[in-house]
């Protein structure tokens, strides 16, 4: 069964005016997180494209993640410096979760995207099985789908005649049927509205 991060509050309010959850919504760019999303998000109807993921706009303000059993993540709307996802090991723009660590220096942050990813995924690209998500391994994999080096965590058909692994990039973007706009990629490049 898959994984969902639990749930223990959500007190923080994530937009000064009240969102409503639409669907059928075109390409955008969550004014949280910075990501791209499209068909369905929160939509401010007193700002002018204002849009977030679901994700976005109404997860909990703390998280507990499965590779982190003794870990709190929490809601913060930046971080002061720039820093890198921990998980996907793109740019953090906006919306994160973040946990110290036992380093001070140190804490593991992610987009509220990545964190929010299920431990098991039924993949578009890839009918067949379900992938299963795996930490960072250390190493550099050829991501299946796109055919760039990548490294951090990734989905992988454990069947081992399939040899299948997909980068997170590639799996969020699938997720949000986003390459159907001509988007490859969730934070790089523009796209018509
Ligand atoms: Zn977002
Ligand atoms: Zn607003
Ligand atoms: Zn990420
Ligand atoms: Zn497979
Ligand atoms: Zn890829």
């Amino acid at each position: 069964m898959a994984y969902y991060p639990r749930i223990i509050c959500n007190t923080n309010p994530r937009h000064k005016h009240q969102l409503t959850l639409c669907e059928g919504l075109p390409p955008y760019k969550c004014n949280g997180c910075k990501e791209y999303g499209a068909n369905i998000g929160y939509c401010c109807s007193s700002c002018q494209n204002f849009t977030l993921h679901e994700v976005c706009g109404a997860y909990p303000d703390i998280y507990v993640h499965t590779f982190y059993p003794d870990h709190e993540f929490r809601f913060r709307k930046k971080t002061r410096l720039s820093h890198k996802c921990d998980a996907c090991g793109e740019d953090l723009r906006g919306f994160v979760y973040e946990a110290p660590t036992g380093n001070l220096l140190k804490p593991l942050r992610f987009h509220p995207l990545c964190i929010a990813l299920p431990t098991s995924l039924n993949y578009g690209g890839h009918k067949e099985h379900p992938l299963r998500l795996i930490m960072d391994t250390g190493g550099i994999f050829s991501c299946s789908r796109c055919n760039e080096n990548k490294s951090g965590w990734s989905y992988r058909c454990d069947d081992m005649a399939c040899r299948l692994r997909v980068d997170l990039n590639c799996v969020k973007v699938d997720n949000h049927a986003l390459s159907n706009h001509g988007i490859a990629s969730m934070n790089h490049g523009s796209f018509k509205r």
